[in-house]
């Protein structure tokens, strides 16, 4: 097969043959410093690099330019994000699917997990619940089912999950995680509202994933490596990758990835919105040892340190599948969105378990409350933000990009996470995290670079404590 990253098909500009050449070109070359450090010279202009230039660093094994690197992911983060962190929370819709993935405790084998799916009021209640945490952005999960999760079922889930508001709460954006499907269906995905479009690679490599895959429609690798192009075609021009660590050799996977997005930004002008970096979990019937490429947390860290450098622009998502430590080192390296508080069973916000049923996709390492998370990250000096205004303001795709390469950030995203902090401040903290954020809002006023902002913001955040709402740029 070659090579063609414009290609619309999934084998060409997944090339499984250049990905091979990227891993023998890093193989020859992992000792050449000269030659690292002319790539990390171009990825100190943060305009990213190629595939095979990002797997070098990688493979890097040099301790000085290692460490180099390190504080390159750091710097480049600062550079673009700030120290603003995005929280969001998954709401498990259904988890009944088709599917045979062996990794995953929902194939339709299982007989062990408790199916469930929320009607449309069980949804209202976890919602409720979700909003009286504070919670602003959801990422809507569910397994693959046309008859029980059909495309109108998911739709319906988001209007209803946008109409409910209860006390000051509000969903503001609403992520969607479903299995690739067609043009059409994301058309009215987008029709409905929804912010990001996520979709899991799980791995890049089409011979393990058949293997991996065996049954039922995402089986297909092509239909699935192609499903970011059908979004886009779609009119969703914010779309997330991710692959599941520990399926493949992650040096495979980081390739395939990073070509992925290359391929998007050719094909339609932006990469991806974001890219998750999800790790194997254990789960009802599933052992994670029995996987072969288990990554330890050290490889894991440079992985997300490289991703910073190769794609700049490109958010990055941890979930609680990961451990405090895990997620603290994880938000020095590059990542700007994280997960808080948490469940991954369906309706376990407003219903925890029982002990007899389990319908949960795998086990949570962070079990903290979101005030918890807030107060954590703000006493790292990170702002916590619940902001969703980018895509309510049509700031997605590119516009989003621009943005962000203009540096703009510091006058657009940082007062309105200061301002979507305050009124997680004023109600749903506890009197310490109160006190914590108030100091720390008033500090980071100053770093609002426009004069005219920061009064505005001043203004604002006096009208939120008299009860307004929902202020952004
Ligand atoms: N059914 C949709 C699909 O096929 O893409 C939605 C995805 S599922 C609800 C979300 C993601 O969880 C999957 O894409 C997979 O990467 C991840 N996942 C599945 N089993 C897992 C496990 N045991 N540990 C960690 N993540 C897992």
């Amino acid at each position: 097969m070659v090579y063609n990253i414009k290609s619309a098909k999934a084998e060409e500009f997944i090339c499984h043959e250049e990905i091979l050449d990227s891993l023998a070109y890093a193989d020859a070359n992992k000792d050449n410093l000269e030659l690292i450090d002319k790539i990390i010279e171009k990825a100190k202009q943060r305009k990213g690099l190629l595939h095979r230039e990002a797997l070098l660093l990688l493979d890097c094994k040099d301790e000085k330019r290692n460490q180099e690197i390190f504080t390159l992911a750091e710097q480049i983060k600062k550079d673009f994000y700030g120290n603003r962190i995005v929280l969001f929370a998954p709401l498990y819709l259904s988890n009944y699917c088709v599917n045979g993935c062996v990794y995953c405790p929902y194939h339709a084998k299982n007989q062990k997990i408790t199916r469930k799916k929320m009607s449309q009021g069980e949804i209202r209640q976890e919602v409720i619940a979700l909003q009286d945490m504070g919670h602003k952005r959801l990422a809507l999960e569910a397994g693959e089912d046309p008859i029980n999760n059909p495309i109108e079922y998911i739709l319906e889930s988001i209007k209803t999950i946008y109409s409910i508001q209860h006390k000051n709460g509000a969903i503001r954006r609403v992520n969607v995680n479903i299995a690739a499907t067609t043009v059409d269906n994301y058309r009215k995905l987008k029709d409905a509202g929804i912010g990001t479009y996520i979709l899991f690679q799980e791995t890049y490599n089409k011979e393990s994933y058949e293997k991996l895959h065996p049954t039922g429609p995402k089986h297909n690798y092509c239909w699935h490596t192609e499903a970011m192009d059908r979004a886009m075609e779609g009119g969703i021009d914010d779309v997330g990758l991710g692959v599941l660590y520990g399926l493949e050799s992650y040096r495979y996977e980081f390739v395939g990835q990073l070509m992925h997005a290359e391929h998007l930004e050719a094909v339609f002008g932006v990469g991806p919105h974001t890219i998750s970096v999800p790790r194997i979990k254990k789960a009802e019937g599933i052992d994670p040892n029995s996987f072969d490429n288990g990554v330890d947390d050290d490889t894991f860290a440079k992985i997300i340190a490289c991703i910073r450098i190769a794609v700049p622009y490109t958010g990055m998502i941890i979930s609680t599948r990961e451990s405090p430590k895990v997620r603290e080192r994880a938000l020095h390296l590059g990542v700007s969105q994280i997960s808080g508080a948490s469940k991954t069973s369906v309706g376990g916000y407003a219903n925890p378990e029982p002990e007899d049923e389990n319908s949960a996709q795998f086990d949570i390492s962070d079990n903290r409350t979101l005030d918890e998370i807030i107060y954590w990250l703000m006493k790292m000096g990170y702002v916590p933000s619940f902001c969703t205004a980018c895509y309510r303001e049509g700031r997605t795709g590119d516009r989003f990009m621009e943005l962000c390469k203009s540096k703009q950030i510091q006058n657009c995203c940082h007062p309105n996470a200061l301002m979507t902090l305050k009124e997680y401040l004023v109600d749903y903290a506890s009197a310490a995290t109160k006190e914590l954020g108030q100091a720390l809002i008033a500090s980071e006023l100053g770093s609002v670079p426009q004069e005219k902002v920061r009064e505005i913001v001043q203004k604002h955040l006096g009208e939120i404590e008299k009860g307004k709402r929902d202020f952004y740029f």
